[in-house]
């Protein structure tokens, strides 16, 4: 028992009090009854933090400095407490049990797709570890939320384990080509000399620059050009003509410089015309 002050009714008298199960204090009052001491204000009755607000009364308890219901003796607020106290420590029980039920499953479906977590592993956190993987891989994942979030959930349902599935070999056949594209990648002709490229357009775009608009062209060679990429900025008729993408031309021109565009042999061509491959 310790002996503080309670309020009654504006006035603050002395007041025995007594700890019960569980952290809760309980006052007894001048006339007998006991009852729980105010969490909020620690029965003061006022919060002097909210002083600006209904001149701090505190909202718990309404300014009494105690809650709960009145018991007759401090026998039945141990009582009560007790039983609170009880029922808490099942609460926590039961909470405990569900949160190591739910790290199983997680450990379990990693187990039981363990491939699979293996393989998103390396999507997992993209903002903060670093990117790895190949440029386009990168690139999907950006364009592909979905795959950064199942690399981080624990455990998947089946629509989402096969759609993970799905991702991953596509992600692994775009990685695959474009090694086999920088590894097959070749110059069509060493800086200086004139060279004829016949593929496909793969993007153009005009470009303004300091004497007006002129057309940027890739073209990925074909045939007896295969392994040979192309870029060029022209001006010239014939470039705006028949450099449309998709359109199989061929394009002749100066070879300006030797670049690598993510690992992949770029000449670069200057002073070029184009003709329209005509089909076989
Ligand atoms: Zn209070």
């Amino acid at each position: 028992m310790e002996t503080t002050e309670t309020t009654v009714g504006t006035t603050r008298v002395p007041a025995q009090t007594f700890e019960a199960p569980g952290h809760r204090t309980y006052v007894i009052l001048p006339h007998g009854t006991v009852r729980r001491v105010c969490q909020r204000c620690s029965g003061v009755g006022r919060l002097r933090e909210f002083g600006h607000v209904f001149e701090g009364v505190c909202f718990a308890c309404g300014g009494v400095g105690v809650q709960g219901k009145a018991f007759e003796s401090a026998e039945a607020a141990v009582k009560a407490a007790e039983a609170l106290e009880r029922a808490a420590v099942t609460r926590r029980a039961r909470e405990t049990a569900k949160a190591q039920e739910r790290m199983l499953a997680v450990e379990t479906w990693r187990a039981e797709h363990a491939e699979l977590v293996t393989a998103l592993a390396p999507y997992a956190s993209p903002r903060s570890g670093a990117p790895t993987s190949a440029w386009e891989a990168w690139e999907a994942l950006k364009a592909s939320p979905v795959l950064i979030s199942l690399a981080e959930s624990s455990t998947l349902t089946k629509p989402q384990v096969a759609l993970a599935t799905k991702l991953l070999v596509e992600q692994h056949a775009a990685e695959e080509a474009r090694a086999v594209k920088v590894a097959s990648s070749r110059y069509g002709a060493e800086i200086g000399e004139k060279v004829s490229v016949t593929g496909i357009v793969t993007f153009t775009k005009p470009i303004e620059g300091e004497w007006g608009y002129s057309l940027l062209v890739t073209l990925a060679g074909t045939g007896e050009s295969e392994g040979v990429f192309v870029k060029c900025f022209s001006a010239a008729a014939s470039i705006y003509e028949h450099a449309e993408k998709g359109a199989k031309i061929t394009i002749t021109g100066t070879v300006k410089a030797h670049e690598t565009y993510e690992g992949v042999k770029q000449t670069v061509l200057t002073r070029v015309k184009a003709h329209k491959e005509v089909a076989a």
